[in-house]
């Protein structure tokens, strides 16, 4: 094996990112071997990753001793010329150079011999633990949407505020969630888009994807983001502590990192420990060719077809993303309908474009994942009280997310769980049954959705700081990002229906929209449903274009309780999408102008 120039890694002034940097900028390697695990120490020319393309071998360096904080790639993963491998700190090398010095060298937990399991010498190891205790205001457990804007939040009207976070700063919605996903949906919306750009008089008669390059993107707004984050939480100068936290009674937590150890004190303590994957009970479910979200996220292997378990949300929008790939979809869903939560009409509206790219059945119920002899996926299940059979390349298993409350020790300062045990339970100022210990977000299992969690934390910090501020579920967006765009705020037609409210609906189809012909943009609605006795808007809906920004004009109306006459005398400008909310508005009155109904 021919052994390649060794690559350098070099450190930008601002962060402290380890970029691969090939000698071969054009080539495609694929990580071999990551010899440092996450809060591991390293020493200066200990080896870090191996890398493979072809016959060319090459380990990556470090520079200097420091600390591996967050991995950005695992093994198996192709990267190239410029990608992340992951962030470092550089913060302990004087001690370490002091402890050298001494002669101390201490070892992981997991490796006291200070070897690996085939005697070798390990190339990494730990400092010894660091003890040190911290008193602030606010100390917050958890860096997702939640708990990272309520910091800065509170940061912002003075209080000291330290962010405790065990993962990767922005928690699920940016590492696993809300911005991975979308980084990709826009991929696969550009990628279908240019092979139907005919139409428009732009022709690409050879249209490909390169899902290394996808995935690529997707990894570098991440990692744009999250670096933002921390620059904003230094600026704000909240104290960023990592590791696992735990109560050790009302006003303190103990923050485990590797062998270091910080107890924090604080006055209020607010939980922001997010949501973890629910995995379903069934046999196979383990197996080599069954992702989840997360791992889905970094999936760059082809594939011919996929079976996605669960067709809520998550299942839906990676639904999206493969048929928009060329993949064979099959969606599972055990309720009558997919996206139970949304009016059939708007999960109507997505089927409809899905038709004849997406294998869409519900009612049914998935018993086991068996692995046949070729590699491939066999998902059993049971419809219409038969056993029935799948074969895939690969199964996506999308149902559901739990409250993360793990290692959190609870009970050391007494904080009780919802009737169900599945959640935290809290007031509507975000309080659990703790004076001063506060919980938002996916923990409080109230609604799984990031801006709900950064409005949440607002409340809790305005309890804190004696403000009223009650937070309320009423009208809080909710949007689906699939081969169409799902929004929706307030009540859905089948909550008035279940709720015995008289409703009058109106529904303006984009069809009869002048900017959204332009797009060639023709499917979906604008809805509207207001009460009969006094008009009052009580839920509206988008399923379309753009529905994800067009949702916004809709929560500001509805959340102001205004009528639809106030949306009837604003002039909405030509021509733009935002006209059919006029339209709908103007449904439920006299009628839509640009409808024949
Ligand atoms: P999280 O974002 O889960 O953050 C919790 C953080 O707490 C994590 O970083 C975790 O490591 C840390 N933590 C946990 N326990 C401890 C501990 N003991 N000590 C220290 N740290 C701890 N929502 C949307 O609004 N829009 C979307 O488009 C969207 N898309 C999504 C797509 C996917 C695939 C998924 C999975 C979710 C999506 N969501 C979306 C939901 C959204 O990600 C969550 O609602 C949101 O992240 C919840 O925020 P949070 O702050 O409560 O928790
Ligand atoms: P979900 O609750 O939205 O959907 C899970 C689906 O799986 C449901 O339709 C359920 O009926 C189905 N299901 C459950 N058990 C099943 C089984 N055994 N077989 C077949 N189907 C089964 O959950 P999710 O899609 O995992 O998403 C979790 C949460 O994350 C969502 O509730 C949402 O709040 C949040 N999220 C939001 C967005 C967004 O805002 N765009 C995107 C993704 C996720």
């Amino acid at each position: 094996m021919r052994r390649e120039m060794q690559p350098s890694l070099f450190r930008r002034e601002k962060d402290m990112e380890l970029i691969f940097k090939a000698a071969d900028k054009g080539k495609q390697y694929k990580v071999t071997k990551i010899y440092v695990k996450e809060g591991l120490a390293f020493e200066a020319g200990a080896p870090l990753f191996k890398a493979e393309s072809g016959k060319l071998n090459t380990v990556v360096k470090a520079e200097q001793a420091g600390t591996l904080m967050e991995l950005f790639v695992h093994e198996g993963q192709e990267i190239g010329a410029g990608d992340i491998l992951a962030r470092v700190s550089y913060e302990e090398a004087g001690e370490q150079a002091v402890q050298k010095q001494m002669g101390i060298k201490g070892i992981s937990p997991d490796n006291r011999s200070g070897k690996d399991k085939g005697g070798k010498p390990s190339p990494a190891y730990t400092l010894p633990g660091k003890k040190e205790t911290l008193t602030c205001d606010i100390a917050v457990i958890g860096a997702g949407p939640g708990g990272y804007e309520a910091a800065i939040y509170a940061a912002k009207q003075g209080k000291s505020v330290i962010l405790i976070e065990k993962g990767k700063v922005g928690g699920t919605c940016l590492n696993a969630g809300c911005i991975p996903t979308k980084a990709i949906v826009s991929s696969a919306a550009r990628y279908h888009g240019l092979q139907s750009s005919a139409i428009f008089g732009v022709s690409c008669p050879e249209v490909s994807f390169d899902m290394h390059q996808v995935i690529s993107h997707k990894n570098q707004v991440v990692g744009e983001l999250r670096q933002g984050i921390e620059s904003l939480l230094k600026a704000n100068d909240v104290r960023l502590v990592r590791g696992a936290a735990s109560f050790q009674g009302e006003k303190e937590l103990l923050v485990a990192q590797g062998l270091n150890r910080t107890t924090v004190k604080a006055d209020h303590i607010i939980i922001a420990s997010g949501s973890r994957i629910l995995k379903l009970p069934i046999p196979g479910i383990n197996g080599k060719n069954v992702l989840n979200s997360a791992s889905a996220l970094d999936l760059e292997e082809d594939f011919t077809s996929i079976a996605i378990i669960g067709g809520g949300v998550i299942g839906m929008e990676f639904a999206g993303i493969y048929a928009a790939f060329d993949k064979q979809v099959h969606v599972l869903e055990y309720e009558g309908q997919i996206l139970p939560t949304v009016d059939s009409d708007l999960a109507g509206a997505l089927l409809h474009v899905l038709e004849g790219r997406a294998d869409i059945r519900t009612g049914v119920r998935v018993k086991e994942i068996r692995e046949s002899e070729n590699n491939r996926c066999i998902v059993v299940f049971e419809a219409d009280g038969c056993e029935r059979y799948l074969v895939t390349d690969k199964v996506l298993v999308a149902v559901g997310r739990a409250a993360d409350m793990e290692g959190l020790k609870l009970d050391n300062a007494g904080i009780r769980l919802t009737e169900n045990g599945r959640a935290i339970e809290v007031d509507s100022h975000m309080q659990t049954n703790v004076d001063g210990i506060y919980a938002i977000g996916d923990v409080t299992g109230k609604i799984q959705l990031a801006h709900a969690a950064s409005h949440q934390g607002m409340a809790a910090v305005d309890h804190i700081l004696q403000k009223q501020h009650a937070m309320e579920y009423d009208f809080i967006p909710s949007v689906i990002f699939s081969t169409i765009e799902l929004a929706a705020v307030g009540k859905t037609e089948g909550q008035l229906k279940k709720e015995g409210i008289p409703y009058r609906v109106s529904r303006f189809p984009f069809a009869a929209n002048g900017k959204a012909l332009t797009m060639e943009e023709r499917d979906g609605f604008v809805k509207l449903l207001a009460r009969e006795t006094d008009g009052a808007l009580l839920g509206a809906a988008v399923a379309g274009p753009d529905a994800s920004n067009l949702i916004s004009i809709l929560a500001l109306a509805l959340s102001n309780h205004l009528p639809a006459e106030a949306i009837i005398r604003t002039v909405f400008p030509h021509p733009t999408l935002g006209e059919g909310i006029h339209e709908a508005a103007l449904g439920l009155t006299v009628g839509a102008i640009h409808n024949y109904e």
